[in-house]
């Protein structure tokens, strides 16, 4: 885990945000929510409308069989205006695959996504974060940014929301901060239905990676 840690922190020192994208760096004040594991229905819904209710975008990374499962939920994400990524098409651990698997759950999920939508995902994020340099390079030479998160929400824990809003402010974001979140578990549809005033009255704007 710790190996994994310090090979992660070399790999984003190293590569351009092209190759593997962990903080936005836009010049003005924003934030990028993200959220993975979806679209799953009576969670991706309810979600779009807290996101709606505040005028705010995000950016969705789907599991290809979530979203073959649920076309309509994937179709009402990307016309609100999100942003869709790839989290591959089982979810499996993908430390454990070969890179040509990789790439199969890669582009089965890239293909339910453009039968769907119409648009071609050219964003990807890997089951649990983890990466290795030869999916990274792939990635990047068919033009698809790896792309991490630079604050975890945590909220798979299932913890109380009002725990994780305490966190989030104990632990304020930053300009370009990547949050996860994810939207399998209603939990973070609390927690942002309270913290998007709050990030928005300190200056923040949201943006889709
Ligand atoms: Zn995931």
């Amino acid at each position: 885990m710790i190996f994994n840690k310090i090979k992660f922190f070399l790999l984003n020192q190293v590569l351009p945000d092209r190759m593997l994208l962990v903080k936005g760096r836009s010049s003005s004040r924003s934030i990028y929510l993200t959220f993975d594991d979806g679209p799953c229905p009576g969670i991706t819904p309810l979600l779009l409308e807290t996101l709606q209710k505040h005028d705010v975008k995000g950016t969705f990374f789907v599991i290809g069989k979530n979203a073959e499962r649920n076309p309509d939920i994937l179709l009402d994400i990307c016309n609100n205006g999100h942003s869709i990524g790839n989290h591959s098409y089982n979810h499996h651990r993908f430390s454990l695959q070969t890179l040509e698997e990789q790439k199969q759950e890669l582009q089965k999920t890239n293909e339910i996504v453009k039968s769907i939508t119409g648009a071609s995902c050219n964003i990807f994020r890997a089951p649990q974060g983890r990466w290795n340099l030869r999916l990274l390079w792939s990635n990047a030479l068919s033009k698809i940014t790896s792309a991490h998160w630079s604050l975890d929400s945590l909220d798979y824990l299932k913890e109380p929301a009002t725990l994780i809003v305490q966190r989030l402010r104990e632990k304020p974001v930053k300009n370009g901060d990547i949050l996860l979140f994810h939207d399998d578990n209603k939990v973070c549809i609390e927690v942002l239905d309270v913290l998007i005033p709050v990030w928005k009255s300190e200056g923040f704007e949201f943006k889709v990676l």
